[in-house]
């Protein structure tokens, strides 16, 4: 249920508002609209009686909300959420581009790439501290020593970074270090996960489950939310079918999907969907032509060498390339 305000309502018919719903035995939720606020009602159990509300002071209508999920529709909110870092925005129509390797390997590496992202004009750094890989076995991460890294990358480049983290016991480390926490596709249900970056003053890349369908994925991101934290910035990586060519297929139709049902930014991260460069580039194109809130590309200065997603990072020079033609696709489309 949705508590609409009257233009220009005062600030303490609002609180009073407030107190009505709360007094009820419902959380109320201010939301902040373009010219009015509402009020959302959260934690009710069964339907609530519009009536109790249409005659307070102040209220311009009461409208039911017919999704399951709620902070996170474009029935509560119907202005684009904007995820401001550093100077880049998510969500008002430009296309942050988010550049870097998939896991931190060493200072030479980290910076060479961050130097060459920057130059072609990547507005924030990815790059994993702590790694979830598919075999124990494999390179996990530098854990502390590659935020470190990340946190040198930041203080010489100015870029923002991004990076994962695992899980609630090291999310005090990782929030201490990043710009961004992004929450991969392997934990996209990890709820104690979701509700602790809820709590978190950084902002949220909470990529899709492989297998997630949309209201799934919503349904994450409202954990998020609904414990406070509305920089949420959705991520499309690919989603996994029954196809060989690529890694994963790249789930293009839930851009504009996202769009209708939700006002949080997303972005796409064509990398993990293909898992091959020449793939990637293409995806990327696709994706700057969509009108997507930005992308996420896997870069490295030497692919051949990397511990992790090699076959996926594109070439610095052919980063520098794809982001041209990424500028001309935006000219066509009318983007900034
Ligand atoms: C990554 O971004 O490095 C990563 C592991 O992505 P995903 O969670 O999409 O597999
Ligand atoms: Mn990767």
């Amino acid at each position: 249920m949705l508590v609409v305000m009257e233009k220009g309502t005062s600030e303490e018919k609002i609180q009073a508002a407030v107190n009505a719903i709360e007094k009820r035995g419902y959380t109320a939720r201010p939301i902040p609209g373009g010219d009015r606020v509402s009020i959302g009602i959260l934690h009710n159990k069964g339907s609530v009686d519009a009536a109790h509300f249409l005659g307070l002071d102040g209220v311009k209508e009461v409208i039911p909300v017919t999704k399951p999920y709620k902070l996170v529709s474009r029935e509560f909110q119907q202005e684009n959420t904007h995820v401001k870092v550093g100077d880049a925005v998510f969500g008002n129509g430009s296309f942050p581009v988010i550049a870097g390797p998939c896991a931190v390997e060493s200072e030479e590496q980290v910076m060479s790439i961050a130097n060459s992202v920057k130059d072609a004009g990547a507005k924030l750094f990815r790059g994993g501290a702590f790694k979830p890989r598919t075999s124990p076995y494999s390179f996990q991460g530098l854990g502390k020593k590659g935020l470190e890294l990340l946190a040198k990358v930041r203080e010489e480049t100015g870029l923002p970074v991004v990076t994962e983290v695992m899980d609630v016991e090291t999310f005090d480390l990782v929030e201490e270090y990043a710009d961004v926490v992004q929450i991969g596709t392997r934990n996209m249900q990890n709820f104690s996960l979701l509700r602790r970056a809820g709590k978190s003053e950084r902002p949220v890349i909470l990529k899709r489950g492989m297998s997630a369908m949309l209201q799934e994925w919503l349904m994450a991101a409202e954990y998020i939310m609904e414990e406070g934290n509305n920089n949420v910035i959705l991520c499309e990586r690919g989603v996994r079918t029954f196809v060989r060519h690529s890694r994963n297929t790249l789930d293009l139709s839930v851009v504009p999907a996202v769009k209708k049902e939700s006002h949080l930014p997303i972005i796409v991260d064509p990398s993990h969907a293909a898992g091959v460069r020449d793939q990637v580039i293409s995806l990327a194109y696709a994706s700057a032509a969509l009108g997507a809130d930005g992308i996420m590309i896997e870069v490295h200065n030497n692919p051949e060498e990397a511990m992790s997603d090699g076959a996926q990072s594109l070439y610095p020079e052919q980063f520098f390339k794809v982001m041209k033609k990424m500028i001309a696709i935006h000219d066509i489309v009318g983007k900034k």
